[in-house]
């Protein structure tokens, strides 16, 4: 499968891996990606020249996003059909929206309304965490599921690309101001990007990263690799056995751990 926009605000559900029968929320445009990470492994293709967008990237008005919310819930909730999680992911980073707060809380209350069991995940790079209203929205999300995929700068700078100013100590220094609870979501992956050998799975990199685990103190630890078609065709996927290894090693550091 090649990589692909999220086409409509409202996606799915689907059967994920992670987080059950799974309701899509995309905060971004249907027709270009906005973020500011440009990891190689993204699902949406690059952000910077994005060979699928159409337009000027830009955020989905809030109105339009409840509305659709809304009306899905309300016919679902109507056929009595299943749902697990409400999840903000998309075309790019939820939380860089500029109404996310107000977006979260009127989600609350849909939730509450038509399918209180729900929980309602966000699926974030953590780069926004400096913005309080972004810390008090995630603090009452039930999964607020976020990015680190290593512990070293220079790796992420090769994973992740960030457009813009990046450190992990500013990312760990936001964290700690964060309230609520904190799951953490890592890709691990090997190969090469721009001449330069890429694996955030060796004894390094592993134990340097459960060293970052033990400052965030996540309730949760989600490790995964490479599922669909990446935009840099240089980087191969990690096996479950090594995911495993890697897990048992985070569950011996005292956090629970799933593998997907
Ligand atoms: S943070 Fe998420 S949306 Fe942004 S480039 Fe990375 S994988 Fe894609």
């Amino acid at each position: 499968m090649a990589t692909a926009l999220f086409d409509k605000i409202i996606f799915g559900p689907i059967k994920s891996r992670r987080l059950g029968i799974s309701l899509g929320i995309n905060l971004l445009s249907p027709h270009s990606k906005l973020c500011n990470f440009d990891c190689i492994y993204c699902e949406c293709g690059w952000t910077k020249n994005n060979e699928h967008s159409t337009e000027k990237p830009h955020f989905n008005d809030k109105k339009d996003v409840l509305i659709s919310l809304e009306n899905f819930l309300k016919e679902r909730a109507e056929k009595k059909e299943p749902l697990d999680v409400i999840t903000f992911a998309g075309n790019g980073e939820p939380t860089m929206h500029p109404d996310f707060e107000e977006i979260i809380n009127k989600t609350i209350e849909l939730r509450n309304e038509f399918f209180p069991n729900v929980k309602i995940a966000v699926l974030s790079n953590s780069t926004m965490l400096g913005k309080e209203s972004v810390r008090r929205a995630l603090a009452k999300v039930d999964r607020a599921i976020l990015k680190i995929d290593s512990a070293f700068d220079k790796t992420i700078a090769q994973i992740n690309e960030p457009i813009g100013q990046y450190s992990l100590q500013n990312i760990l220094d936001n964290m700690a101001l964060f309230t609520g609870e904190i799951i953490i979501q890592t890709m691990f992956l090997r190969g090469e990007n721009k001449g330069e050998t890429i694996d955030n799975t060796t004894e390094k990199e592993v134990s340097a990263w459960i060293k970052v685990l033990k400052q965030v103190k996540p309730t949760q630890v989600m490790i995964y690799s490479l599922d669909r078609d990446t935009p840099l065709k240089t980087i191969e996927k990690v096996g479950k056995g090594e995911l495993n290894i890697i897990a048992e090693k985070v569950r011996n550091a005292g956090f629970e751990c799933s593998v997907a």
